[in-house]
């Protein structure tokens, strides 16, 4: 199977909740997000061989570590990931995907194998265009996300809070949309500093998290709300 991997982290405890996991950086994506914080797994090297090396770390960490993260980039951009998955399946551990729901179709075939999903659902859908660069691309992450919801595979669906992209009313209106799909677990994220866009003081960047009654109206739509501040 072709796994091209830009990176591992052998161990972390916030990626996967609950969970005691490794987290492997898939490269590719199809989008070109300004914010994106990985922009060095964008392009995809020649490397397919990750498996091997991922399979040959995994081996010894059995009993040791729960389960497995795919992060990126965009592991929805590898046509093997599935393949992937089922290899670590195959060794006893748990899996997890990052993902901001760039391939509806992979999604729904991966669904079976997951344990847990962190989807990033970024702007509106509407507005997805403007940041992704992409045609259809808020189409695409409404897909996935209707597609997380019906399958009862655990999940989060979370969105930065970019200043650069949503003032006060924007932002509740994207939780309402959520909170009418049916997403009842929801974080908001803080924005870190990107290099080339508007820059962002520490004081706009955590605007949002001082408004109280902001995160009182958000936490009052789902059943698990909460913040994640940088
Ligand atoms: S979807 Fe994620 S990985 Fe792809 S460009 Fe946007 S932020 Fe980066």
């Amino acid at each position: 199977m072709r796994l091209r991997i830009g990176g591992l982290t052998p161990l972390t405890t916030i990626d996967f909740p609950g969970h005691l996991a490794a987290v492997v950086f898939c490269q590719g994506c199809a989008w070109r997000c300004d914010y994106c914080h990985n922009p060095h797994l964008l392009p995809v090297g020649d490397d397919g061989e990750g498996w091997p090396r991922l399979r040959d770390f995994l081996l010894p960490r059995r009993g040791l570590l729960d389960g497995v993260v795919f992060s990126g980039g965009e592991p929805l951009f590898q046509s093997g990931l599935a393949d992937a998955m089922e290899g670590v399946k195959s060794l006893g551990f748990k899996v997890a995907l990052h993902t901001a729901g760039t391939h509806p179709g992979r999604l729904r075939r991966l669904l079976p194998l997951l344990d847990w999903v962190g989807l990033d659902i970024k702007t509106s859908f509407e507005r997805y265009p403007q940041l992704t660069g992409v045609t259809g691309s808020g189409a695409k992450a409404r897909e996935s996300l209707m597609l997380l919801l019906e399958s009862g595979v655990d999940y989060e669906v979370r969105t930065t809070a970019d200043p650069n992209l949503f003032d006060r009313d924007s932002l509740l209106a994207l939780a309402e949309a959520l909170a009418a799909l049916g997403v009842s677990r929801y974080v908001l994220q803080q924005c870190r500093p990107v290099d080339g866009r508007h820059p962002l003081t520490p004081g706009e960047a955590a605007s949002f998290f001082s408004d109280a009654r902001l995160l009182a109206q958000l936490g009052a739509m789902f059943a698990n709300f909460t913040i994640r501040q940088a």
